[in-house]
């Protein structure tokens, strides 16, 4: 009951308003984090129950062999700026549940909410010494104790793909487990066959959510060229229906992006295209004056590409941030093909209402995850994570929850 009574008058809301003045992604974004993010430590408390041990066959008639898991030991987790929230619950609520005390360095630009979580933990009655929060400018070196040091038996990481190389590295010399959920190159696979306004509403979804900021955004759109006008038509025109503005203003439904290197990154990459000979279809060209800097930060035009191909850098690379170039492919096998086409393998989305080709494309495709006719696809019930350099280890769902345990075999004998 105290506890209950020491967590009163603050929410949701206050939770969001705090992500949205740090981090810049539009208030009902942010409740939807809050939200998203409490759901994991519901989960993960609910899954605290099901750590399961097994007992095996017998091999003799003396002995009884038998498994237990336990706390894997101190978690060292970093977490990005993209999801303050959510990124910090996903670990910090599997580590708890699992029995591990946690030490969590969150990103430069976000502590503040991670510190307000903490703050909530607290009074919640966690523990003193069970979730522990390191903010502070100098990444490195705090990566360099929590990779190296001893004690601490697992590295739990979210960011880019250079910085989880880095940890990986630096863990092994002590051989600690890892995860690593890292970057992505989401492809949106649209097929001729396939419902075009739905393929446009979900793969718009999926890539302006957080202007463009998260690793499973739409990076690319790969359409059939049946439908390729049409696509194209459709969803330039919706994209310019965004308001770009200050998150906490009810009319804004996008934010600026993070920071001004941010920005700058997205401005190459549509250089870099447009000098390779694709063409804008809305959006803004290349900025490389002071003018995008305003009172409230970093903003950057909803951008479609299209004549988009394999030659561009953001055919290969991530765009964090509200740009997407628009490919054409004839054939499912060129679409698997360009989908695959990356060192990325996080998340993968496809248009069709052909179940048997769903079904080869969904298994062609190199990824960790795939949403079928459907772009909104994690929660706190699935497994989420990546092949290939986006990383290893799954966050959520049943899976979760065996990242952080050890398992024990004990054998009885002289039964
Ligand atoms: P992003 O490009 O999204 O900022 P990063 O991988 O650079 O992704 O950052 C994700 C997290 O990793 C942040 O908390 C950041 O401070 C941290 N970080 C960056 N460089 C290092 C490093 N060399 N060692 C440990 N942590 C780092």
């Amino acid at each position: 009951m105290s506890n209950t009574s020491a967590l009163s008058g603050i929410g949701q809301d206050d939770l969001a308003k705090i992500m949205t003045l740090e981090q810049g992604k539009v208030l009902e974004e942010a409740r939807g984090e809050v939200a998203y993010g409490a759901a994991y430590i519901e989960w993960f408390a609910e899954e605290a129950k099901r750590i399961y041990g097994d007992v095996l066959p017998s091999m003799s008639q003396d002995r009884r062999s038998l498994v237990i898991k336990q706390p894997i030991g101190v978690v060292g987790a970093i977490t990005p700026w993209n999801f303050p929230v959510a990124m910090i619950t996903r670990k910090v609520a599997p580590a708890l549940a699992a029995g591990c005390s946690i030490v969590l360095k969150p990103a430069t630009e976000t502590p503040l909410s991670v510190l307000a979580i903490a703050e909530l933990a607290q009074r919640a009655g966690v523990p003193s010494g069970m979730f522990n929060v390191i903010p502070g400018m100098n990444a490195v070196q705090i990566g360099e104790q929590l990779t190296g040091h001893s004690l601490v038996k697992k590295v739990t990481f979210t960011g880019s793909t250079r910085v989880g190389k880095i940890l990986m590295a630096q863990a092994a010399q002590t051989v600690k487990r890892t995860s690593m959920e890292l970057g992505g190159n989401a492809p949106v696979l649209v097929f001729d066959d396939a419902d075009i306004d739905k393929a446009v509403d979900g793969a718009l979804a999926a890539k302006f959510r957080n202007a463009g900021q998260t690793c499973i955004c739409t990076n690319r759109i790969l359409v059939q060229s049946a439908v390729y006008e049409e696509f194209l038509s459709k969803f330039t025109k919706k994209v310019q229906e965004f308001v770009i503005g200050d998150g906490l203003d009810k009319s804004s439904t996008m934010g600026p992006l993070i920071t001004r290197t941010a920005v700058n990154g997205v401005s190459s990459l549509v250089e870099d295209a447009l000098n390779k000979g694709a063409k804008l279809t809305t959006g803004t060209k290349p900025i490389t004056d002071d003018s995008l800097e305003s009172e409230v930060g970093f903003f950057y035009q909803p951008t479609v590409i299209r004549d988009a191909d394999q030659s561009m850098r953001i055919a290969k690379e991530e765009v964090f941030g509200p740009v997407v170039p628009i490919f054409k492919f004839e054939t499912d096998d060129d679409a698997i093909a360009m989908a695959n086409d990356t060192e990325f393998g996080l998340a993968a989305y496809v248009f069709t209402k052909d179940q048997s080709r769903s079904w080869r494309v969904s298994e062609g495709l190199e990824y960790g995850m795939v949403g079928v006719n459907e772009t909104a696809i994690s929660s706190e019930v699935i497994p989420f994570g990546g092949v290939k350099e986006s990383g290893q280890g799954r966050e959520g769902s049943k899976y979760g929850l065996e990242d952080y345990l050890e398992m024990k075999y004990i054998c009885l004998g002289d039964v």
